[in-house]
């Protein structure tokens, strides 16, 4: 009998060793169905841009679910009640971090209304060494350069303004990274378009669209000051939110790529205009680029928020996600269909987790 036994148990081991190889051959771990997200937490992915306020154990529950990590940034908008501050959004994060065991990471940001003032960058710089010494690992900085911030004198405040050259210094000396969210998409600057992706946004939102406000910067202009400040950082990781705001054209991004390679984009909010392209020049530009772009949604959970309806909306953004890029199946979006990038799995391997470990150190935790 047991001679028996230890025949049969090397035969199913032998058995076992082979079957896992024809499906690691294959590849049927990473082959997604629809509604499937198995193949999503096998990249153990990380979203690079999240605005998660609320404390709710349903999303730390989530996160474990999916195998999910996520950038949680706090920005500063005056236009905004919330966002007014740092506070309370930095310790609505803080508390994300702690209920998720730190599957959720600080972004933090800071007010850069103040830059007249005597001591503005040494009193900044003192705040982001402080959130560094709690667990931030990014900083935010916020299309209000460019689009609302106004010196004493007039002028439009940009991003590479000299009053932030300090700042940028210290964050690149304490190996931080950059999440610069700088312009926003051409449709901002363009008449109402119910076809257009942002049509809705600039609809609630009037204060920020720049077809309103002639007297704004052009958006040439801010991508100017922003590359310019991209280029004086050499030292610096700069992520650009929104794909850098050069969303309807890849090619942009690659120009920008190939100059600065201290430069990376997140697909924050951006993914349709993924789908909105030629496929092939987007599947091959993420291939060529398969370093340099970081997945991500901008999904907004506020301290109010129902957490079902939520819980519901990150389900469906990653499986609508993940269905465009690891597969060639067909996915709608405003009415109309387009084919999945069927990227191969190295590439998603990148996008979808290896890219935010190396552009966002302490994405996983300290080392
Ligand atoms: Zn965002």
């Amino acid at each position: 009998m047991k001679s028996q036994t230890s025949k049969w148990t090397l035969l199913s081991l032998v058995m076992a060793v082979l079957a896992v190889s024809i499906a690691l051959a294959s590849g049927p771990l990473f082959e997604a169905q629809p509604g499937d997200l198995a193949s999503f937490s096998a990249v153990a992915p990380i979203d690079a841009h999240v605005h998660l306020y609320k404390d709710d154990l349903a999303f730390d529950s989530l996160m474990r679910r999916l195998n999910l990590r996520i950038l949680d940034i706090c920005v500063i908008d005056d236009r905004d009640s919330y966002a007014k501050g740092l506070e309370p959004q930095r310790s609505d994060v803080l508390k994300v971090v702690h209920r998720t065991g730190g599957r959720a990471v600080l972004c933090t940001t800071f007010s850069p209304y103040k830059f007249e003032e005597p001591r503005f960058a040494q009193s900044t710089i003192h705040q982001l060494d402080a959130d560094f010494a709690t667990g931030a690992i990014a900083v935010k900085i916020y299309k209000v350069m460019g689009m609302e911030m106004k010196s004493k004198a007039g002028k439009y405040v940009m991003p590479d303004d000299p009053a932030f050259a300090t700042i940028y210094k210290d964050i690149a000396a304490h190996d931080r990274t950059v999440v610069a969210h700088i312009a926003e998409p051409d449709s901002c600057w363009q008449p109402p378009n119910p076809d257009s992706p942002d049509y809705d946004y600039y609809k609630q939102n009037p204060q920020e669209y720049a077809y309103a406000h002639p007297e704004w910067p052009s958006k040439a202009a801010i991508l100017a000051a922003r590359d310019h400040l991209v280029a004086e950082n050499p030292k610096l990781r700069v992520v650009g939110a929104h794909l850098g705001s050069m969303e309807t054209d890849v090619n942009q991004i690659a120009q920008r790529f190939d100059r600065y390679p201290n430069f990376a984009v997140d697909t924050a909010a951006r993914v349709p205009y993924f789908m909105l392209q030629q496929r092939d020049k987007v599947r091959a530009f993420l291939i060529k680029y398969q370093d340099r772009i970081l997945y991500a949604t901008d999904l907004v959970v506020m301290p109010k928020d129902d957490t079902e309806k939520a819980l519901a909306e990150w389900n469906k953004t990653y499986e609508r996600d993940w269905k465009f890029f690891a597969t060639d199946q067909n996915i709608e979006y405003g009415g109309h269909g387009y084919k999945g990038l069927a990227l191969p799995q190295p590439v998603l391997r990148k996008i979808f987790h290896d890219n935010a470990v190396h552009w966002l150190p302490g994405i996983m935790g300290k080392p």
